[in-house]
């Protein structure tokens, strides 16, 4: 009978063993979320700052059409300087040429400074494609990461099934029968554990007379409150 006990126990454990070996294999590809999202951001990174340089080089380029259409019109006023005819006309010009100039040169200076930003923002994008590799990279030895441990665990899983089978093989058909029967109504659970006059199931006491009985180990117990099977562990 004790090593029909043993068998029991054996086939709690295998069993808690498969139902791990399963609950691992199905969280495991949930592991490359976070490195798949970190691409994803990455990319999207990319994207908006792609979108940044192109919107300050179309300004530059409204810039640049506009400094030249300054020029063309500061060099107008000046050819306009050749035939005025009085002093005060001329002191016109030359405000409008003064004026004009003071205009291109703010042009020139915001166009400068639009072409300097737009120097950071390439050398922003081009880390951040490095940023963008890195991750990609990541999530390739991650993958990777994640194939070799579904393949370790496929192996585990053959061999905890193949002791299962093993355990069921030796264990008696009857013992079986209610073993399952009892896996059945907890979830997978069958075996519990006397602690201290205790079943470590429902943590509620067994009366003294089958602790003693338990301890013969002669005859199989369930707990009378959860029904699990009552095992004395020496
Ligand atoms: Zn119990």
């Amino acid at each position: 009978m004790r090593d029909q006990f043993r068998l029991l126990l054996a086939l709690q454990q295998v069993e808690d063993r498969l139902r791990a070996c399963a609950l691992e294999e199905q969280q495991l590809p949930q592991r490359l979320q976070a490195y798949e999202a970190a691409c994803a951001a990455a990319r999207q990174q990319l994207v908006q700052q792609q979108a940044a340089i192109e919107q300050s080089e179309r300004q530059q380029r409204v810039f640049e059409r506009e400094l030249v259409n300054h020029q063309e019109a500061i060099r107008k006023t000046q050819s306009k300087a050749q035939d005025v005819k009085t002093n005060k006309e001329y002191s016109a010009i030359l405000a409008e040429i003064d004026a004009g100039k003071q205009r291109l040169e703010a042009l020139e200076d915001q166009l400068l400074g639009l072409m300097e930003a737009t120097d950071q923002q390439r050398q922003a994008y081009r880390a951040q494609e490095q940023q963008e590799q890195a991750a990609l990279q990541e999530l390739v030895e991650q993958t990777h990461h994640i194939q070799q441990a579904q393949e370790t665990l496929r192996c585990t899983m053959l061999d905890v099934h193949e002791r299962r089978q093993q355990t069921v093989a030796a264990l008696d058909a009857k013992l079986y029968e209610q073993y399952q029967k009892v896996a059945a109504q907890h979830g997978g659970r069958v075996v519990a554990q006397l602690q201290e006059g205790v079943c470590s199931g429902c943590h509620l006491k067994v009366p003294p007379q089958m602790i003693s009985e338990i301890r013969l180990q002669t005859q199989l117990f369930t707990c009378p409150h959860c029904r699990l099977m009552l095992f004395w562990f020496a």
